[in-house]
């Protein structure tokens, strides 16, 4: 099967080994060059997006994760991952870098200060059932590129109507966290992906 690494120097890093690990794939975390190099997919997990740009450019991760996005690595970002994964910040930090990738513009801890943090069912694109999405200091999808295809909406309340999935080619990115709970048909929606590439 293929090597999926998940990006490790921060964030919720077990959380996407395990649930790799249930799929039947060879999970590895990634903090090295010589590590990313061994991966044929990659996720980034939750956290908090300016740490892990920082410590991506400590660890001299940052341009090698650039370069094997741009080649085409299958990658899959959720909610400070998919911040990395976003050509573009609303409300980011001064000077916040992102790896790019993804043709869309994301607004950073979007859903307000009061509610940080949330939970709801998704319809998502590809899946029967609906998703359980859990929402923590999450960023919302803006604005999209021609090329991105949206997968999952919030339905109803104040962000109703608001992208919180997408994909684009080999890049997928969720508002949310896939990785916490049993449901792994997203992650199988990423590995299938990796798997086809
Ligand atoms: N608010 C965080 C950030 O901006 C993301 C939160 C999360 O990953 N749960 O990076």
């Amino acid at each position: 099967g293929p090597t999926i690494g998940v990006f490790a120097l921060q964030g919720d890093v077990r959380e996407h080994l395990r649930m790799l690990g249930e799929l039947g794939v060879e999970p590895l975390a990634v903090r090295r060059p010589t590590e990313l190099e061994a991966c044929d997919g990659l996720v980034i997990p939750g956290g908090e997006s300016t740490t892990m740009a920082k410590l991506a450019r400590t660890f001299e991760l940052f341009e090698a994760l650039r370069d094997r996005i741009k080649q085409g690595m299958p990658t899959f970002g959720t909610c400070a991952g998919m911040i990395m994964l976003a050509d573009r910040i609303e409300d980011g930090a001064a000077g916040q870098e992102t790896l790019g990738g993804l043709d869309i513009t994301v607004r950073r801890n979007a859903f307000g200060r009061q509610v940080d943090s949330f939970e709801g069912d998704l319809d998502f694109a590809g899946l029967d059932g609906p998703v359980h999405a859990i929402f923590i200091r999450a960023p919302w999808v803006e604005s999209v590129g021609d090329d991105v295809e949206p997968l999952a909406r919030v339905d109803h309340g104040p962000a109703a109507g608001r992208i919180v999935a997408v994909r684009q080619g080999p890049l997928m990115a969720t508002s949310f966290h896939p990785e916490v709970g049993g449901d792994n048909r997203i992650h199988r929606l990423f590995v299938d992906l990796v798997t086809e590439s």
